[in-house]
């Protein structure tokens, strides 16, 4: 039986907000005394630190991650007939933004180091009928946006990023969000910057571009009870921007707890020698990459993961396989018949990766605790690597 004492969960939300309580509850009431509950002073705010942060011009606010990204290709016209170009080792997100357009999604495999969009395979998936890429900064790094921005631009095509798990990360010392037409942010509570529910936001440095976003976002009309467009209404409500606003300020440092907790791991699991290093791999880190943490993904070969997830269960240590079905194995994608073969390395991060406790909060203590019952999994004969 596991001690109650000694559990550590995956994630543990309530600890990371509770230092901020004060001042939440403060901007949540300056909101119920404004009775601005959409379009309120907080979500222009918000909008402009965001751009700020992300070093863009312009920031537009939705309802979603999901989304956003929607959005982003209803403002490029994609739909039946187009081809977008995605990762499938993603959330379904990514992906249901394009096919519910009736555009085809697609897939490219993914590095087996950093489990990015491979970009060198991109080329052989471009045909005459692509109109997008999207690539995923899966985890809180970037993929090679640099040479994936790169080869869009000799084709001519937009960039849209998936950037819902990567506020704040940055390639080449440039931001998440800033590289593409469009980067798409995820305000869900999991996330680097979450909310107190469900929000989003779109960046652009093309104001013409951003400008779409929000027509969009708000059913196509203007002015007002004149549709241009057949848009949706996806709005970020003030209550999310008022929270939200008090956990950008602290972002920073929770970015930091994280990369030190991501640290931590690294020198525990390989140093201390407690783990036997052909059954694991830690996460590569891109040297070009700022990572932001939003995952600690390592790799279980050999067919351990799953065992080695419920030793971790058993001993109340939370851990969570992002992602055990990549996109082209959904039941609803089956349709598409995508080339498996292309996707050797996203089949098998599926079969490999397991996610264990990352959050600012998170104790040296806690993870000391994980990293005993990794090892103690190990340290069992049976479950040792064949040399
Ligand atoms: C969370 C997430 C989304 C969707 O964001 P929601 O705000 O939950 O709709 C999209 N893409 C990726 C990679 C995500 O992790």
């Amino acid at each position: 039986m596991a001690d109650q004492n000694n559990n550590v969960p995956l994630l543990d939300i309530n600890r990371d907000n509770l230092p901020h309580r004060d001042e939440f509850v403060e901007a949540l009431a300056a909101v119920v005394d404004s009775g601005r509950f959409l379009f309120g002073p907080d979500v222009v705010e918000l909008e402009r630190e965001v751009a700020a942060y992300s070093e863009v011009d312009n920031a537009v606010g939705c309802a979603s991650g999901s989304d956003a990204l929607l959005l982003a290709l209803m403002a490029l016209n994609i739909g039946p007939g187009d081809e977008v170009i995605v990762p499938s080792f993603t959330f379904f997100a990514s992906v249901s933004c394009i096919t519910r357009l009736g555009a085809t999604p697609v897939f490219v495999d993914i590095r087996p180091d950093t489990f990015n969009i491979d970009v060198d395979k991109i080329p052989e998936a471009i045909t005459e009928k692509t109109k997008a890429i999207i690539p995923v900064h899966l985890f809180g790094q970037c993929a090679e946006i640099d040479r994936i921005c790169q080869l869009a631009c000799e084709h001519d095509l937009p960039v849209i990023e998936d950037a819902a798990q990567a506020i704040g990360a940055a390639y080449h010392s440039r931001p998440a969000g800033s590289w593409g037409l469009i980067g798409c942010f995820s305000f869900y509570p999991t996330k680097n910057l979450g909310g107190m529910g469900d929000g989003g936001m779109m960046t652009s440095c093309d104001a013409a571009t951003a400008d779409r976003l929000r027509l969009f976002a708000g059913h196509g009309m203007r002015p007002r009870y004149y549709h241009q467009v057949v848009g949706i209404n996806s709005r970020l409500d003030t209550f999310q921007a008022a929270v939200l606003r008090v956990k950008l300020k602290h972002l920073p440092a929770a970015v930091e707890a994280r990369s030190s907790i991501a640290e931590r791991y690294g020198r525990m699991l390989t140093e201390e020698n407690l783990v036997d290093q052909d059954a694991i791999t830690l996460p590569t880190h891109d040297a070009n990459a700022f990572h932001v943490w939003n995952q600690y993904a390592i790799r279980v070969a050999g067919g351990r993961r799953d065992a080695l997830r419920a030793h971790l269960a058993e001993h109340g240590v939370g851990s969570e396989i992002y992602y055990p079905v990549p996109m082209h194995q959904q039941e609803c994608f089956t349709y598409l018949q995508a080339d498996r073969t292309r996707l050797v390395e996203t089949e098998r991060a599926s079969e490999e990766v397991l996610n264990l406790p990352i959050f600012p909060s998170l104790t040296e203590s806690e993870q000391c605790r994980v990293i005993e019952v990794v090892a103690d999994y190990f340290a069992n004969a049976a479950n040792k690597v064949a040399a």
